[in-house]
């Protein structure tokens, strides 16, 4: 599977550019209906866009025990960040098959579209699509860095207008989403596999810094008018905030206007993304930013996974550690929908992630789909 994978939507920079709805992204959805085919498990598209295989045919009544995760990257992403969860998950069905497995209730494997939000600025938008969280209407309006609409982008896919989908959503029982860890906290616990307890709240904001265009070579700095100055101020009190507050604070894309060498900018637009374990401390952050004047643009509250759900798979896990994230996922998304939810983090030994660089060895891969069935047997029994 990683072999079919590896040439889908190489970044020229390095790493992957795989963005929502694009043609990379209909390669990665050709590829997961393939997977599915290969074993013999039906397939459906749910009314976000998001993608279904079952072994077995859940209901409301029989409802199934899902695996998953997203194939879609940040710009130069890594291999790992996605599809480790759905490779992982097609693996762990071989296993069970391998096992002589019988599941008890349906089990399948969901690949969820556009989330990190790399096109459109939302993140999880095809999860937050499916639960009613992201509006439509909000949705379809969301433009890319070429100015192209989601509405536009999924026309051109020959996609159907999406909508929340309360029918797919009732289909699971448990959600389960395995993922590279991004941190070393198992490297620190000198084990492969950790299950989560939480996500961090978290949130992205808007600044716009208003400049005057003028020649880089004639205009005196006294009557310069220079939004770039801004920028340097917003990111080192950002940065000095975070600091005292104790929490996380990165700006880390910014747009230029007209972006020339030898011209003062007229306007500079900068994202800030912000969270931590305490809410009112990622609020207090953007309190002493104020006179940058952030537009929020994403909030995401803590969400806290099934605390005995999470339990129970690290028991069965021989007792895996347990460990929270600030790191939104899919699984966040369905977790505050009400679906109980738990996650399964495979080690990353350098704990670099959302970077080329990104990795996890191949025996904690291995480690971590073993950990999948276990957990899928365990919940099919
Ligand atoms: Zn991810």
């Amino acid at each position: 599977m990683w072999a079919d994978l590896e040439p889908v939507g190489r970044d020229p920079r390095g790493g992957y550019r795989r963005f929502a709805w694009t043609d990379t992204d209909a390669d990665l959805r050709a590829w997961f209906d393939a997977e599915a085919a290969r074993r013999g498990l039906s397939t459906t598209v749910d009314r976000a866009g998001n993608q279904w295989a079952w072994w077995g045919s859940p209901g409301r009544t029989h409802q199934g025990v899902v695996a998953g995760s997203h194939l879609d990257s940040v710009p130069s992403g890594g291999a790992f960040d996605g599809p480790l969860g759905v490779v992982s998950a097609f693996a762990a069905v071989d296993l069970l098959h391998e096992r002589g497995h019988t599941p008890s209730r349906p089990i399948g494997i969901a690949h969820f579209g556009d989330e990190e939000g790399a096109r459109f600025g939302v993140a999880c938008a095809g999860s937050r699509l499916l639960t009613g969280a992201l509006p439509v209407d909000r949705a379809l309006a969301l433009t890319d860095a070429g100015g192209v609409s989601l509405g536009a982008a999924l026309a051109h896919q020959g996609r159907p207008v999406p909508a929340p989908d309360p029918d797919a959503l009732e289909r699971v029982g448990t959600f389960v989403e395995l993922h590279v860890e991004q941190g070393r906290a198992l490297v620190h616990d000198d084990a492969p596999i950790g299950v989560a307890t939480e996500i961090w709240p978290h949130g992205r904001w808007r600044v716009t810094l208003a400049g005057e265009a003028n020649h880089a070579g004639t205009t005196p700095l006294a009557d310069r008018h220079d939004p770039m100055l801004e920028l340097a101020a917003l990111v080192a009190d950002a940065r000095a905030a975070a600091a005292r507050h104790g929490v996380l604070a990165t700006v880390g894309k910014v747009e230029v206007d007209p972006n020339g060498v030898n011209a003062i900018p007229s306007e500079v637009r900068a994202w800030l993304d912000c969270r931590g374990a305490d809410p009112d401390a990622v609020a207090a952050v953007l309190a002493d930013l104020a006179r940058f004047a952030p537009v929020g643009e994403s909030w995401t509250a803590a969400t806290v996974f099934d605390p005995a759900l999470a339990a129970r798979l690290s028991g069965v896990l021989g007792n895996a550690p347990l460990l929270p994230t600030g790191a939104g996922h899919d699984a966040g998304i369905l977790s505050a929908a009400g679906i109980p939810t738990a996650m399964l983090f495979v080690r990353n030994r350098t704990g670099v992630s959302h970077s080329p660089a990104e990795h996890a060895d191949t025996a904690d891969c291995h480690a971590g789909v073993v950990a999948l069935a276990d957990v899928l047997a365990e919940l099919t029994r």
